[in-house]
């Protein structure tokens, strides 16, 4: 299997790569973030509980989203690798998938970053969420509250991985197209 962690800070690109490069590579894409928004929207016990921290930019707790993590996996048993697109978000999550992943015998084959300035990241944001309508893209206090929470909690994960040998950057900046060719230089070596 091809298990890849596609990182990056809101508004990175991650989402926009992951639909070109599950399609590329023939690897299911979970987007940990999509998941919650579609409880939300179909206001599910899980939705319902999310709710609140996503309107405010906080991360949901661990365990609830380790759980949903493992069952959305659990769902697709026959891929051949996965995109991990806005999870593992901290320590705590990213050992509960290693242990996971280990279990059934399968690794994390790499993370990727996407590296784009704080500036642009906050242009994309907002710009996105004129269509979007998503509450925690329309609010800059709310926008800066993501960028901390990936700062305190997340930005970690870069150390975790490279203590593996796990850790690719990619510049994040310049057109899609541009972009997905950075990025399957390295999904080729994965
Ligand atoms: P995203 O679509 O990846 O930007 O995620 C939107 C929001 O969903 C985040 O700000 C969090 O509130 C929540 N979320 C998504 N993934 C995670 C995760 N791995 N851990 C905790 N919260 C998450």
């Amino acid at each position: 299997m091809k298990n890849i962690v596609l990182f990056g800070p809101p508004g990175a690109g991650k989402g926009t790569q992951a639909k070109f490069l599950k399609e590329k590579y023939q690897l299911i894409h979970i987007s940990t973030g999509d998941i919650f928004r579609y409880n939300i929207k179909n206001e599910t016990k899980l939705g319902i509980l999310a709710k609140s921290f996503m309107d405010r930019g906080d991360l949901v707790p661990d365990e609830v989203t380790i759980n949903m993590l493992k069952a959305e996996v659990e769902k697709n048993k026959d891929a051949r690798g996965f995109i991990f697109d806005g999870f593992p978000r901290t320590e705590y999550q990213a050992k509960a998938l290693d242990d996971f992943l280990n279990e059934k015998g399968e690794k994390i084959n790499g993370m990727v970053a996407l590296e784009v300035p704080e500036y642009l990241l906050v242009e994309r944001l907002l710009k996105r969420g004129e269509t979007s309508r998503r509450p925690d893209d329309q609010d800059k206090s709310k926008i800066q509250n993501r960028f901390n929470e990936y700062e305190t909690k997340t930005t970690v994960l870069k150390e975790y991985y490279e203590a593996q040998n796990k850790y690719f950057d990619v510049d994040g900046v310049g057109s899609i197209e541009e972009i997905t060719e950075r990025l399957s230089t390295v999904f080729d070596n994965l």
